[in-house]
């Protein structure tokens, strides 16, 4: 069973540069399907690590996800930026993943 969270963040795409709404897939925190916005409070599973779930120190994380563009459809990276557990920023960037199509 795969668990996330997620977040709708509007932005641009970095690849073809269209504006539009991303769900970001992120995976901090207790795990529940929950939709995060900018500013909300991140739960943290109690007596975990952090790889876990559990509480970074001082509730300060930089968060990996991912996305995709629903235009160009292309995957992308997505950083997410917490401190003092609060859901802080969001970026998404391209990390050109190699894939067999490139090579
Ligand atoms: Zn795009």
């Amino acid at each position: 069973m795969s668990r996330y969270n997620y977040m709708n963040i509007t932005k641009k795409c970095p690849l073809c540069n269209k504006l539009g709404i991303f769900e970001i897939f992120t995976y901090f925190g207790r795990l529940n399907c929950i939709n995060f916005e900018i500013g909300d409070k991140v739960i943290w599973e109690k007596f975990n690590s952090v790889s876990k779930g559990g509480r970074p120190d001082n509730g300060d994380l930089l968060s990996l996800g991912w996305t995709e563009c629903k235009n160009c459809e292309c995957e992308l990276d997505a950083r997410i930026d917490i401190k003092n557990d609060i859901v802080c920023s969001v970026d998404i960037f391209n990390s050109n993943h190699s894939t067999d199509d490139e090579k």
